[in-house]
């Protein structure tokens, strides 16, 4: 392997992370004569949830040139200005927050939120919750979309939510226009070389499918770079326990909300993902503290559902990662590689990094061991540091209603940068400094880290509060909700950017 002119290559597996592989390769690499072919069992099927998405996944649509009028309509897909967590903390006034997707408006305002909180973190009695600061937060209150009036001129970041099973057959038919061959079979074999390198699959329809490299889009099995290559793969449990979810549909109402919610149950926590057909729902919990019936039937109940004869689909997650993304001739894409559970829904997030920095080091023109070893560097310190901020809400709840959440907050299994951050927010320390200086902000930026913290009241507790001086209330508040409900209103509701909401 390792020499540049590799031009055979197939894709295992046809869920989310394998239409992606394709589209972004036929892109780059049909152009300079590679044939690209992606193999996938009907019989096994996708795994069909996976409906929010981070800002990122607008570069990987405007990469391919595809507009969203074409994909959202395809996919009944909405915007996501955010994520709201409601209920991880107890505390008088922070039942509930919302994390915003950055803007070009928030230059305006963060400053302020971040002075807040840094004189709150010394116990002075000044406002910091987040959800005040950011014109994000007030879009998704409003129900309002993030594309503004033309006279508005100011980008607002979001990401969507989609329906997985039409964004999988969407992709598909891209793919395919763009040249990609598709086969519909079930491996059975995975032949190898002397050398270890994969050199083709087999199936049960008799076909022989080889080629000069493999893309492992399998999902949780891992069947290429997991059973076939054994490379190990490193669990997460010790940090974070959900290991099951269950899902459900619900029906959509007629107000569609542009942001993600997730919501604190017993055992775990309810996700509510707006399309423009349906709700999407689930509920992420570990197996170690209740049972799957326990589970649908809390899901029920949160939704008003207990007595309807909607299907819930139980679903296992394999939380962890794999040590080496990329092993031999295979790359390891999707599930097959890894999964932190979806609180953060940054799973596409993660595909679309991988497959780019594998182009990008493709294109370097090296498949050295060196360019091999820094990429699976990246993508393993990419798994840490999202594992990291989604621990992090984990070990600031402050509920105590079971003994799930109090193990949740005492276990002592947290990195030395998660550490940090917090030992740093806790002592009043520079924490945008820190995040930098620990290379975590391309993972989550301090804005992120700023709005968990406070959102969930990682403050000196009230009693310990004291009056401030002018200086501490240097920021007037009535000023910046003026400032951001006026900038708010140049957006139009969010149902009016979806001509493809069907209309009650
Ligand atoms: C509860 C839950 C919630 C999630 N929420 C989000 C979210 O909000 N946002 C997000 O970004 N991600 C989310 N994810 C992750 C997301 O679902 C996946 O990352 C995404 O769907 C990609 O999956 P995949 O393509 O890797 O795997 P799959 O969809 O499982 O596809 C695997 C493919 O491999 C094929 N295959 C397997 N074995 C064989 C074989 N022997 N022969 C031939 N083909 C085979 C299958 O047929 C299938 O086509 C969530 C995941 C879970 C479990």
């Amino acid at each position: 392997m390792n020499t540049p002119d590799k031009k055979k290559i197939l894709i295992v597996g046809g869920g989310t992370a394998g239409w992606m592989a394709a589209n972004l390769m036929a892109s780059c690499w049909k152009p300079l004569g590679f044939e690209i072919g992606l193999l996938e069992s009907p019989e096994i099927g996708i795994i069909g949830v996976g409906e929010g998405s981070t800002p990122q996944l607008k570069s990987f649509f405007d990469f391919l040139q595809i507009p969203e009028s074409e994909w959202m309509s395809a996919c009944n897909a909405t915007y996501k200005t955010g994520i709201r967590f409601n209920h991880w903390s107890t505390k008088p006034g922070y039942a509930s927050y919302f994390h915003p997707f950055n803007s070009e408006l928030d230059v305006h305002t963060q400053s302020a939120f971040f002075y807040n909180c840094d004189v709150r973190r010394k116990s002075v009695n000044v406002y910091a919750h987040p959800d005040r600061f950011y014109v994000n937060a007030a879009l998704a209150a409003q129900h309002r979309g993030p594309h503004p009036q033309d006279n508005f001129p100011f980008k607002m970041g979001y990401g969507y939510h989609f329906d997985s099973g039409l964004l999988g057959q969407f992709l598909r038919d891209k793919a395919k226009a763009r040249g990609v061959n598709h086969y519909q079979a079930k491996v059975t074999r995975v032949n190898q070389q002397p050398n270890g390198d994969i050199a083709s699959v087999s199936s049960d329809t008799g076909e022989i499918f080889a080629a000069d490299f493999f893309i492992d889009c399998s999902g949780f099995i891992g069947l290429l770079i997991q059973k076939t290559l054994q490379v190990p793969f490193k669990k997460f449990s010790e940090n974070l326990f959900n290991d099951s979810a269950v899902a459900m549909p619900s029906a959509q109402t007629e107000v569609i909300d542009s942001q993600t919610i997730s919501t604190a149950l017993k055992y775990g926590w309810a996700w509510e993902i707006p399309l423009t057909n349906r709700k999407g729902n689930g509920y992420v919990y570990s197996s170690a503290f209740c049972s799957a019936d326990e589970a649908e039937t809390e899901l029920r109940k949160k939704l008003g559902l207990l007595d309807s004869d909607v299907q819930a689909r139980h679903l296992t997650m394999n939380v962890g990662r794999v040590e080496k993304h990329w092993e031999k001739n295979c790359l390891a894409v999707g599930l097959s590689q890894g999964f932190i559970e979806p609180l953060e829904a940054t799973a596409l997030h993660i595909v679309q990094e991988t497959l780019q920095g594998f182009i990008d080091a493709w294109e370097l023109g090296g498949f050295t061991t060196v360019n091999q070893d820094k990429f699976n560097q990246r993508i393993n310190a990419r798994f840490e540091g999202v594992r990291d901020y989604i621990v992090a809400h984990y070990i600031c709840n402050s509920r105590n209603d079971t003994e799930y959440w109090r193990a949740n907050r005492q276990h002592q299994n947290v990195s030395e940068n998660l550490s940090k951050v917090m030992q740093t927010w806790i002592n009043g320390g520079n924490l945008p400094e820190l995040i930098l200086k620990l290379d975590i902000d391309r993972y989550y930026q301090a804005m992120s880290w700023y709005a968990l913290l406070s959102g969930y009241g990682i403050f000196p507790e009230r009693h310990q509060l004291v009056e401030g001086s002018a200086k501490a209330h240097k920021h007037d508040l009535l000023s910046l909700d003026k400032f951001i409900t006026a900038c708010a209103s140049n957006f139009p509701p969010h149902r009016q950017l979806l001509p493809h909401a069907i209309l009650s």
